[in-house]
């Protein structure tokens, strides 16, 4: 009989363990502890015993954690979290909850400050044919719905093992964030950055990535967008050609289009755009860095 009861509170323990001892065996490491609009936040936890799944939540925004690896008895998980342009400045409490395997759950509250972007004006002055543009809204909003739903694409499997590279070499024409004004009238925070150079110059991805989304459209011209995995989808407007076609898996450094000049640009330009979980990042804010990616 008392064997029977030291059994029990061994079966008690491995099922109870994560309820009782949570907060111990989980630990939650942010890549910084200052942030701006723009950036993107990497979040690495690692627990004792699996996850059935995981969120964070950062104001409107929500973001799955994917898991990583089991190593030296730990489970690892990643997520990243993109710091929108359009959030204010201020205090906010991100959430973390976890749901353990065994129905078990945790939740983890961080306060965090972002700061501003310090993000440029810039002025557009559109003429000839060109001119119609603010009247093109419906338009605009057919083409942001398909782009839209790529950007939201969750894929698990993560592609990228390397730092990002710059898609294109040229004048950077416009930075991420800078608020656009068209013919004097405020319109919108820059979603990515342009890199200027000539027509036909080559755009390369940044990193290895499937292609999920090819069109030709009216106003973001001849475009492409890649998946990288975890949530990173990248974008690039206004090509004068692709060369490569819808769900081709590319490397890193491989050509995918030509710089052009295609939909509403006032020069030939690649404006290059990344997403993280549905929320548009600053792509500049990525290339290099090897904390993000390994
Ligand atoms: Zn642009």
């Amino acid at each position: 009989m008392k064997k029977l009861f030291v059994y029990w509170f061994v079966l008690m323990f491995i099922f109870a363990g994560p309820i009782l001892f949570g907060s111990q065996e989980v630990e939650i490491k942010w890549s910084q502890s200052t942030m701006k609009q723009g950036e993107t936040i990497r979040v690495d936890i690692k627990t004792l015993s699996p996850l059935q799944q995981g969120t964070l939540y950062l104001d409107k925004g929500k973001y799955t954690i994917f898991g990583v690896s089991y190593r030296a008895k730990e489970y690892r998980y990643v997520s990243y979290v993109g710091i929108s342009r359009k959030l204010k400045p201020g205090h906010y409490t991100v959430r973390t909850d976890l749901l353990y395997m065994n129905g078990a759950r945790y939740t983890q509250k961080k306060d965090i400050n972002i700061a501003s972007g310090k993000f440029k004006r810039q002025n557009i002055q559109l003429s000839g044919k060109k001119k119609s543009f603010p009247d093109r809204t419906n338009i605009l909003s057919k083409e942001n719905y398909y782009i839209l739903k790529a950007f939201r694409i969750i894929n698990r499997k993560k592609r990228f093992e390397t730092p990002f590279i710059q898609p294109a070499k040229g004048r950077i024409s416009a930075t991420f964030g800078a608020m656009r004004y068209y013919n004097g009238k405020p319109y919108w925070r820059h979603s990515g950055v342009d890199i200027a150079n000539k027509e036909g110059t080559s755009i390369v991805a940044p990193n290895n990535g499937k292609v999920v989304l090819i069109q030709d459209y009216v106003i973001h011209g001849k475009t492409i967008v890649l998946d990288h995995g975890l949530g990173i989808v990248t974008i690039y407007n206004h090509l004068s050609a692709y060369h490569v076609f819808l769900n081709q898996m590319v490397k890193k450094g491989d050509v995918i289009g030509s710089i052009g000049q295609t939909g509403l640009a006032t020069g030939p330009h690649l404006h290059w755009g990344m997403s993280v979980q549905g929320v548009r990042v600053d792509p500049m804010y990525w290339v290099g860095k090897k904390n993000l990616v390994e």
